[in-house]
């Protein structure tokens, strides 16, 4: 294990856009780095057995690169070595799933890339700190999560870059990183463009874990081991909003050590900028919530995710973190009054449900609706978001 006085750094410049493609690696610097207090948690100073982090790598945004190989856009060629991992979650946080994996994290003494949901980001500001204090780098991920920003408006998909960094970065009262994730890995190159004129990376992925689906830990566990290890390493897709990844992860991070896989923490040279009238915005917003004391806010945003336990405030974590604590039945203070174990049908049975995912990323989010074919009954669940 590499000990923190013995981790590298990185430093990625992306090429401007005429040769982006091969030569940035190369130019690379790679120097030993004596400020990576941030990689080490209380008691990872000398990890031990434990995964930790290998090496981080700071990107310099400046041009909009786009990383990772689930694109079709011209792509910088990877910054990662072989059996280098870099850990992402995207469509939190979710308090009740985010902070189970916050401490696997920290129990690994590891390193990860969260892209929060604007929308999120806002309904739990609390965690969205916590992200960023625990020493994890943040990006964003959109405002409300639209799978077909290719197909919106541009107006209207550049609105859904800037409120989501805003939404994120307001809701961390302090700098994010300027790096963005598309929802559904749907890309465009007019949007790509748009990033670039922003300064903002974008990352895709190499390894998707396919966690929206598997709902089964063990098979989750087997089939993101398979894919990481038939591609050497790479950036892994998982989601913050799903009980499965959280519960899968301590044995996911205990393999890629026993594997002799090492994580690379990725980190930003410089912060997002977000667009002053919209920083105010959301600053409001979160000013307006807060005010609404005694009312802990909640939302369900996407099919699939779980709430939490009964009984529980949504702003506190489950007893001790622990992962397991999410599987038991959903409070129906969250407006979803389904048992989790019927909002969660086999993974392949909801995939096959789901009608429409579009009212689900309506702005309206609290008349947003969808069905879930339940043994055998179709069920129509109303998610309320009690945000505002
Ligand atoms: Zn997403």
């Amino acid at each position: 294990m590499v000990t923190r006085s013995e981790t590298m750094m990185t430093r990625i410049w992306p090429l401007a856009k005429a040769g982006r493609m091969a030569i940035a690696m190369m130019a690379a610097m790679v120097y030993a780095s004596t400020s990576v207090a941030s990689a080490a948690s209380a008691g990872c100073e000398a990890p031990g057995d434990k995964l930790g982090v290998s090496r981080i790598v700071e990107i310099d945004t400046h041009g909009g690169p786009i990383f990772g190989s689930y694109t079709k856009q011209e792509h910088e060629a990877s910054f990662l070595g072989p059996k280098e991992v870099v850990l992402t979650f995207d469509d939190g946080p979710m308090p009740w799933i985010t902070r189970s994996i916050l401490d696997t994290l920290d129990e690994a003494c590891t390193k990860a890339t969260f892209f929060s949901v604007g929308r999120m980001a806002l309904a739990y500001p609390d965690v969205v700190k916590e992200v960023v204090a625990r020493g994890h780098t943040l990006g964003a991920h959109t405002m409300t999560h639209p799978f077909n920003m290719f197909r919106l408006n541009p107006d209207v998909a550049h609105d859904q870059i800037e409120r989501g960094f805003a939404a994120v970065a307001a809701a961390a009262n302090g700098p994010i990183a300027p790096f963005f994730r598309f929802p559904g890995l749907a890309d465009s190159h007019e949007l790509m463009a748009y990033l670039q004129s922003r300064g903002i990376a974008a990352f895709t992925v190499d390894v998707v874990s396919n966690d929206s689906y598997i709902g089964d830990p063990k098979r989750l566990t087997e089939r993101t081991m398979r894919e990481i290890e038939r591609n050497n390493g790479g950036i892994v897709l998982f989601h913050d909003i799903k009980r499965s990844t959280a519960k899968a992860l301590p044995e996911i991070l205990r393999q890629l050590k026993a594997g002799g896989f090492r994580i690379v923490h990725l980190t930003s040279k410089t912060a997002v900028q977000p667009l002053p009238d919209l920083a105010v915005a959301m600053s409001d917003a979160l000013a307006k919530a807060a005010s609404k004391s005694g009312k802990p806010t909640t939302l369900m945003p996407f099919y699939g995710t779980t709430g939490p336990v009964a009984g529980q405030s949504a702003q506190s974590p489950p007893a001790n973190g622990s992962s397991a604590a999410v599987t038991a039945t959903a409070d129906s203070a969250v407006g979803v009054a389904l048992p989790i174990s019927q909002l969660s049908p086999a993974p392949r049975q909801r995939v096959a449900s789901i009608k429409a995912s579009r009212p689900i990323v309506k702005a309206d989010w609290s008349r947003a609706t969808h069905k879930v074919r339940t043994a055998g009954r179709r069920r129509t669940i109303v998610l309320k978001a009690t945000a505002n």
